[in-house]
């Protein structure tokens, strides 16, 4: 199987085949990202995603776990979709999860019929990039949807029946608005109730609109401790019925674990104290951050 890169999925991925159902993504808009900007978005063929799956089950023994890429492959038409996950179960005997990443608006284009016919072939996460809760900010990202609609695409993706995991990204307003920023992604978070949940922190990504702008002097990024009184802010807004929530992702500056209500108290404790007594908690350096 020959994959067109770049590739990307999520960390938790990292041990998953990665089979490419589209490339690129759809909407290719938002502002802060540079993932696919060098990629025409297309749907694969049926012929060539078969072959895809046919040489990798001729290669590989044992999967257990499939990621489809690209960046929104929700995208795909529900009949292709449908086929290609009957035939992956049909070809990997091992296989106990699909997943893939999910636009909002893939999700809202979708009929519930869809997507429940989707979660009963065998995908059973999808992965949703919220961003922020905030409409300016989704609307100067670019994100394509609002904080309603976004809301509306979770609990529908969870009432489909799958297992959401969501995203979100501190320090997406900027110094000038992460206050609203925080307390309206608790809320839309709190709104949807996913079942994972993974905070991301800002990384300007060159040649993108949001670089043009620092560049500029329009937008000015929060430091560590900006961004720490930020999330300990989203945290404080949120509340969640069972959620897994991560910052382990290399972008942060602390990485923190736990089940979302249950330990909201302990990781705001953790935040505060990170925030007043910085020599207590050593945070990860600038130079060791990454995408
Ligand atoms: S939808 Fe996702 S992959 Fe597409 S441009 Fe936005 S952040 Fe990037």
């Amino acid at each position: 199987m020959r994959l067109e890169p770049p590739v990307f999925r999520p960390p938790s991925e990292a041990f998953s085949l990665i089979l490419q159902l589209t490339i690129g993504c759809r909407h290719n808009a938002c502002t802060f990202c540079g993932m696919y900007k060098g990629k025409k978005f297309r749907i694969k063929t049926w012929e060539e995603i078969k072959k895809d799956i046919d040489d990798c089950s001729r290669q590989m023994a044992g999967i257990r776990r499939v990621f489809l890429a690209d960046g929104d492959a929700l995208s795909a038409p529900t009949p292709l979709i449908l086929k290609t996950v009957f035939y992956l179960y049909k070809q990997f005997s091992d296989l106990e999860r699909v997943s893939m990443y999910a636009g909002p608006k893939d999700i809202l284009d979708k009929s519930l019929s869809e997507l429940e016919e989707i979660k009963f072939s065998g995908v059973s996460l999808l992965y949703l990039g919220v961003e922020s809760g905030n409409d300016e900010i989704l609307r100067a990202v670019h994100k394509g949807v609002n904080a309603r609609e976004m809301v509306e695409a979770g609990r529908k993706a969870l009432q489909a029946g799958f297992e959401v995991s969501v995203t979100i990204i501190n320090g997406l307003g900027g110094t000038d608005h992460w206050r609203r920023h925080a307390e309206d992604t608790g809320k839309v978070l709190s709104a949807i109730d996913p079942t994972y949940l993974g905070a991301l922190t800002l990384m300007v990504v060159p040649n993108t609109p949001l670089y043009r702008k620092v560049q500029q002097g329009e937008f000015k990024i929060p430091g560590s401790t900006g961004i720490l009184q930020e999330l300990k802010c989203m945290l404080e807004n949120l509340n969640l019925s069972h959620c897994i929530f991560r910052t382990n992702h290399a972008s942060n500056y602390l990485p923190l674990r736990g089940v979302l209500n249950k330990d909201k108290e302990d990781l705001i404790a953790i935040l505060e104290q990170a925030i007043t007594r910085p020599d207590a908690i050593p945070l990860r350096p600038e130079y060791s951050r990454g995408l």
